[in-house]
């Protein structure tokens, strides 16, 4: 065999042994490369590593045994006509029995005179106990074995023995100097791996986990720092802290700020004076209050003399945040501006309040001071980038705007400081007095009257009722519910109310007209698509039926039901799983629970990075293949980060691009 190491990137079918057919199944489980089969990962492993002597067995047990063959042979039972291999074992403690079904080419696999391990179940039949359908491995080979995701044909036998010839062909250099591993108690990269796959006990799993976890966010920290630093190189405007003008904003407000929302504005407020651009994520669960604190800094941005654009992801919101930071802007004497679909493009005014319409190409702000995000995890990458960058300034303006995102979809810690490592992340941890929490039910289709009759005492006492279905037309998808398909039979179970059906296909004018029914009352109910999730404010809602619960997730969930009770009244939330289908118990956590930082942890586990964001945008997904980091790995990795850009940039850079670290 040829003594030249192969490399990471090489075809398996470099492997001895690899043949064609074999690949070809490896190609189900996305096996194609060496780097493939190693970073493969276990999904647990079969414990070989306790070994029990074969005179102490019992029946029932499940044992890992070592013992030599006396004989070995195999004979058809006389009743069921199947082949049966029998063969006797002993160590030093005694003997053993083992029965084989159907696998007669054991007798040419174990000879006589060896010795093996086996793992199996002893049972006990009439002629005594014995050890049936064992597994069997090599002797020397007692430790933890890993067990991997399969397909069919590609067992984790065949996986471990791909495993083992790849370790031995490759030379895994780990790029992580050595201070950096010593400093966090980090194994060797080629260690790691071995221990990954054949680890001797559960300690060694751990470690392995940890350093190839640590690589991967290393990785990911090293480009999110290069990305800060890259930001140095830029100069936003620096605007100074009015405190006349701050203190004459908050008079001026009809409620005291929470203490999260002063603190969180006095942190953005102290990034605005910088002269580096601040990209700040204000995160807080619905109806925290958010805009009033985004409107401040607003105010201040424009008071010095720079413009100010709120962007939202839906012409709704956009609409609501126009009406409030209009409202809260006046006693300035600023001039907001609606910019949605059809808007003139003009952008000689102060403040700005729009959807994508403010991103056309060719769109620009003289002096654009402030840019803020709302639902900023509703927008793509690549607008989020075209947002942050330069492309919203004019060319002949030098400097690039602050931004403030926010989002109400409540990121759990350890993702906020991955996922945005770029970012600052302010939490609003807190909610304004007063408010009660939504009443949560969750409801099977055979107990729908009782929802109907909920929502007709809801409009008797003038209250509006909010119906979400997950899809528009009834044709979409079998069986659920659509918003044509429930308006029409609501309107004929309650005949005598004005229900108006909402979704995102509508003209806007189309929209504006039903919100704004919905919201003095013209209409009683509103039945929409999940268009109103986000931050949709209509006081006077306090009902909201969700159909089809099942198919969203439960950050989401959470999100739709913090559109009622937002006013003084008690408010309450009916979800109504599909018609034939069982209440996922996961349904049952939102009756239970409404922090949404709960709930998104909930998802995260449930439902994967994909849910939790809507889309597979985040690009975490490749990564967080150990599960969820803890806290400290990732701050440990943000320092290795730090140390390696200081210390030795060029590997820094490397590393941030490798494929393996
Ligand atoms: P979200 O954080 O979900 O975007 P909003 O900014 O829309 O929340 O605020 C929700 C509602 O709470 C609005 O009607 C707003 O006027 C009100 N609000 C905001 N801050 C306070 C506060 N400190 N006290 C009472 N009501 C508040
Ligand atoms: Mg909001």
């Amino acid at each position: 065999m040829s003594s030249t190491a192969l490399r990471l990137t090489d075809s398996i079918t470099q492997l001895p042994r690899v043949g064609a057919a074999v690949a070809k199944k490896l190609v189900k489980l996305e096996i194609e490369t060496i780097a493939d089969v190693l970073f493969h990962i276990p999904r647990r492993y079969e414990d070989w590593s306790t070994l029990t002597p074969l005179g102490a067995v019992q029946p029932g047990m499940v044992v890992t045994v070592q013992g030599k063959i006396d004989l070995i042979h195999n004979k058809r039972s006389p009743r069921r006509h199947m082949m049966v291999t029998e063969a006797v074992l002993s160590d030093a403690s005694g003997s053993l029995k083992t029965i084989w079904f159907q696998q007669a080419f054991l007798t040419r696999v174990l000879k006589p005179g060896g010795t093996y391990l086996f793992s199996g179940e002893v049972q006990e039949n009439q002629f005594g106990l014995f050890l049936n359908n064992p597994a069997h491995e090599p002797m020397g080979t007692a430790g933890l074995k890993a067990i991997y995701p399969q397909t069919a044909g590609v067992t984790s036998k065949l996986l471990r023995q791909l495993v083992d010839r790849a370790l031995s062909a490759v030379v895994l250099q780990d790029e992580i100097p050595p201070e950096v591993r010593e400093r966090f108690n980090l194994i060797e990269l080629s260690q790691a791996v071995h221990w990954l796959h054949q680890p001797r006990n559960l300690e060694e799993v751990a470690a392995a986990k940890r350093r190839l976890q640590f690589g991967e966010l290393l990785r990911y920290q090293l480009r999110a720092l290069g990305v800060r630093r890259e930001r140095l190189d830029y100069q936003a405007p620096v605007i100074t802290f009015n405190e006349e003008l701050a203190k004459q904003f908050v008079a001026f407000l009809p409620f005291t700020l929470t203490t999260g929302q002063r603190k969180a504005a006095w942190r953005i407020l102290q990034d605005l004076e910088r002269d580096e651009p601040m990209r700040r994520l204000l995160q807080g669960d619905v109806g925290s209050g958010k805009t009033v604190v985004a409107a401040l800094a607003m105010a201040q941005a424009v008071k010095a003399g720079w413009q100010a654009v709120l962007l939202a992801p839906t012409e709704i919101l956009a609409q609501q945040h126009f009406k409030s930071i209009s409202s809260l802007l006046s006693p300035f004497g600023v001039e907001v501006v609606l910019a949605t679909s059809g808007w003139d493009q003009d952008t000689n005014h102060q403040v700005f309040v729009g959807t994508h319409a403010l991103l056309q190409p060719g769109t620009h702000f003289e002096r654009l001071g402030l840019l803020v995000v709302d639902e900023e995890h509703r927008f793509g990458v690549n607008q989020r980038q075209l947002l942050a960058g330069t492309a919203t300034s004019a060319p002949t303006n030098p400097v690039v705007p602050h931004v403030l995102s926010m989002t109400a979809t409540p990121i759990p810690r350890t993702l906020a400081l991955t996922v945005y490592g770029d970012v600052d992340v302010t939490y609003i941890p807190d909610k304004p007095v007063g408010r009660v929490p939504v009443t949560t039910l969750v409801r099977q289709s055979n107990e729908r009257s009782l929802t109907v009759r909920d929502i007709e005492q809801a409009v008797q006492q003038q209250q509006g009722v909010f119906v979400v279905c997950p899809l528009i037309n009834p044709s979409d998808l079998l069986g659920v519910t659509s918003a044509q398909a429930e308006t029409k039979r609501l309107q004929a179970e309650l005949p005598q109310m004005k229900i108006g059906m909402l979704h995102g296909r509508l003209k806007t004018e189309d929209k504006q007209r039903l919100m704004a029914d919905f919201h003095a009352g013209t209409l009683d109910i509103l039945v929409a698509t999940a268009v109103i999730e986000v931050g949709v404010d209509v006081p006077r809602a306090t009902l909201m039926v969700i159909e089809g619960a099942e198919r969203f997730g439960l950050a989401q969930l959470h999100q739709l039901r913090g559109r009622v009770g937002r006013g003084t009244v008690a408010a309450t939330c009916i979800l109504h799983p599909t018609a034939g289908t069982p209440a996922p118990e996961r349904l049952g956590i939102l009756e239970r629970t409404h922090n949404g930082y709960e709930l998104a942890e909930h998802d995260l586990r449930l439902r994967g990075m994909g849910e939790l964001f809507g889309t597979k945008q985040s690009g975490t997904e490749d990564w967080l293949q150990f599960g969820l980091p803890d806290v400290q790995l990732i701050e440990q990795s943000q320092q290795a980060a730090e140390v390696l850009l200081d210390e030795q940039p060029a590997l820094a850079q490397r590393l941030g691009s490798a494929a393996v670290v």
